[in-house]
């Protein structure tokens, strides 16, 4: 257990290292606003995040699934396939339900209150993908936890799709621009930079589109794809139309307290 916590915090760390020097040395927008604020309460909220987890599943989710097994309950537990085939089936469905779980976010209002703190960053760089109400990663600890249950997940699968996970956020949340030739092959089947972007646009259409997290396939299989912004990937407007001022999107209380106000706080404007 001591070992898998240590390769997950290390994954993390050097994915999160790769990112952050490949966006400073060629970054693909300028931000809007300076980044110390930004970065502060981005990282603020993942400390959050961190304690939130700790606090709820003190010896992580590995633990849902030993017991789904020792129960033989759940999908795969029933199933009883090969080890390799049954940690593969079980990445892919867990990507597939964080999928499904990214569209509810969006759709139902009083989910949409706690996600919104995520969109409502200015700028997209790799600190994004870590932007997220210490409620929401709440939440979606009780949905991956019923996921493994339900599902029969392998303990090995957890490990490997946290990793997957937490690198393909950072990954695509990156303020980096591939080059055209690896662009399109690697985004039919993982979501790229570009593609996420779309999903990050001002116009609402293009906001409920392109939730995949990991597999890019998902938005093409249940038709939430969006193949080119309308302004297109240099044009398209970051962040909330709601939440312009740095007052009202940046800032540890402001994003902590975001999902509670009725009205943003547009101090500045
Ligand atoms: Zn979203």
């Amino acid at each position: 257990m001591q070992n898998e916590a240590w390769l997950r915090i290390g994954s993390f760390l050097v994915v999160l290292m790769v990112m952050m020097v490949w966006e400073a040395i060629l970054p693909n927008r300028v931000s809007p606003v300076a980044n110390g604020k930004r970065w502060l309460s981005n990282f603020f909220l993942v400390f959050c995040g961190a304690v939130v987890g700790r606090l709820l599943v003190p010896a992580g989710l590995a633990v849902v699934a030993i017991f789904a097994d020792d129960i033989h309950f759940g999908l795969l537990n029933v199933l009883k396939l090969a080890d390799w085939l049954a940690i593969l089936l079980a990445v892919i469905m867990l990507d597939c339900l964080i999928y499904w779980q990214h569209r509810l976010l969006h759709r139902v209002p009083i989910l949409w209150r706690l996600h919104r703190v995520h969109h409502a960053d200015p700028h997209l760089d790799a600190s994004t993908g870590l932007r997220f109400h210490p409620i929401e990663i709440a939440l979606s600890l009780v949905v991956k936890a019923l996921g493994i249950l339900l599902l029969g997940i392998p303990v090995e699968a957890i490990l490997i799709f946290e990793i997957l996970l937490n690198a393909s956020a950072i990954f695509n949340h990156s303020n980096i621009k591939l080059p055209n030739w690896l662009e399109w092959p690697l985004r039919r089947v993982i979501v790229t930079q570009a593609m996420h972007r779309i999903h990050h646009s001002q116009v609402v259409k293009e906001t409920d589109s392109n939730y995949g997290f990991c597999l890019s396939i998902w938005d093409r299989l249940f038709n939430s794809y969006t193949n080119n912004a309308q302004a297109g990937d240099d044009g398209l407007v970051l962040g909330l139309k709601d939440y312009p001022s740095e007052s009202s999107n940046t800032g540890i209380s402001t994003v902590l307290l975001m999902p509670f106000r009725e009205k943003p706080n547009n101090k500045e404007i």
